[in-house]
């Protein structure tokens, strides 16, 4: 039977040293803050901006959201960018995405100051990340790798396998597993045959939005496993992009969902706030 990697409890424990920060940061006169920008009414985005704000509260950090509707448009968005690039106050700058297709959340991104960029979306973060330098890392790909350092899994040579290969998870991932000297590949939508990938890897990080994708007999005993994947079934049941059941009883580690990956991404999100007010105020 596989170990169960328990992000919520690793999590909790990363927000309560980030609260001792906080009260040492606040005893010198800094508070720390942090503004989400969120365009239109995406009812998952407003569950992920609840359970953001619920964090700060919890380590001390200062919250304040900035509601922009449907149509507003692309300049508006980059004005408002701008103006909490300025004010002193904030710390960081969160944009919670999808936005409308309408806006380019890209160069929205681009807008956001890189002393800021708790999220780690910016080109000067994650050209930073791919040459190895000091960053702000996403807060995804940061809480994987928290993972496997609490559990003392050393990447070094092994093969590990990424499904997806999005900008905020599955890209990030490649570099963040290659510092710490994996042999990546990674797979995506016009990959044929995933499964002769996936049967040799020793590690998995499955991050498609797809539930169950991963299947037992797509994995070798005593693979470790890490769920990204966060899927809602008709009866509104969480499910990750693994079949959980059942390929835990080949894994030699693996992430639940809930449980997993999710409260750990919240938990880097708080550390980069942390970081980047200790930064702006040295
Ligand atoms: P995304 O932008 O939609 O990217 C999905 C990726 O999966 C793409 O690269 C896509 O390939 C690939 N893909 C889709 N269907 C596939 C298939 N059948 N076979 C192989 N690859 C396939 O998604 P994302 O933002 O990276 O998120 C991925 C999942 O992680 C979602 O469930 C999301 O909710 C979850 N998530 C969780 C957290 C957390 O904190 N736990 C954070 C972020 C995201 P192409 O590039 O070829 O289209």
């Amino acid at each position: 039977m596989a170990i169960i990697i328990d992000g919520k409890a690793l999590a909790k424990k990363i927000r309560q040293n980030l609260k001792v920060e906080c009260e040492e940061l606040k005893e010198k006169g800094i508070i720390p803050k942090l503004a989400v920008v969120m365009v239109g009414e995406n009812p998952a985005s407003k569950v992920y901006v609840r359970n953001k704000s619920k964090a700060c509260h919890e380590v001390g950090i200062e919250y304040e959201e900035y509601l922009l509707g449907e149509e507003v448009t692309q300049q508006k968005l980059l004005n408002l960018i701008k103006e909490l690039n300025d004010n002193k106050e904030i710390n960081g700058i969160l944009l919670q995405s999808p936005i409308p297709e309408n806006l380019n959340i890209n160069e929205a991104f681009k807008t956001i100051t890189y002393a800021k960029d708790v999220d780690g979306f910016t080109p000067s973060s994650i050209g930073k990340l791919c040459i190895g330098e000091e960053t702000f890392i996403s807060c995804t790909p940061y809480g994987v790798i928290k993972m496997f350092e609490e559990y003392n899994i050393d990447l070094t040579g092994k093969n590990v396998v990424i499904l997806g290969r999005s900008n905020i998870v599955g890209k990030p991932l490649i570099q963040c597993c290659l510092q710490k000297n994996a042999t990546v590949t990674v797979c995506h939508s016009k990959t044929e045959n995933i499964k002769q990938y996936t049967r040799r890897a020793d590690v998995i990080i499955a991050a498609i939005g797809k539930s169950k994708f991963v299947t037992e007999d797509m994995v070798k005993e005593g693979v470790i496993i890490i769920d990204v994947g966060i899927n809602r079934t008709e009866n509104g049941k969480l499910t990750g992009d693994v079949d959980f059941e059942n390929v835990q009883k080949k894994a030699s580690y693996i992430t639940p969902v809930p449980g997993g990956v999710g409260p750990m991404t919240i938990a880097m999100l708080m550390h980069n706030v942390i970081k980047a007010t200790k930064e702006q105020n040295r």
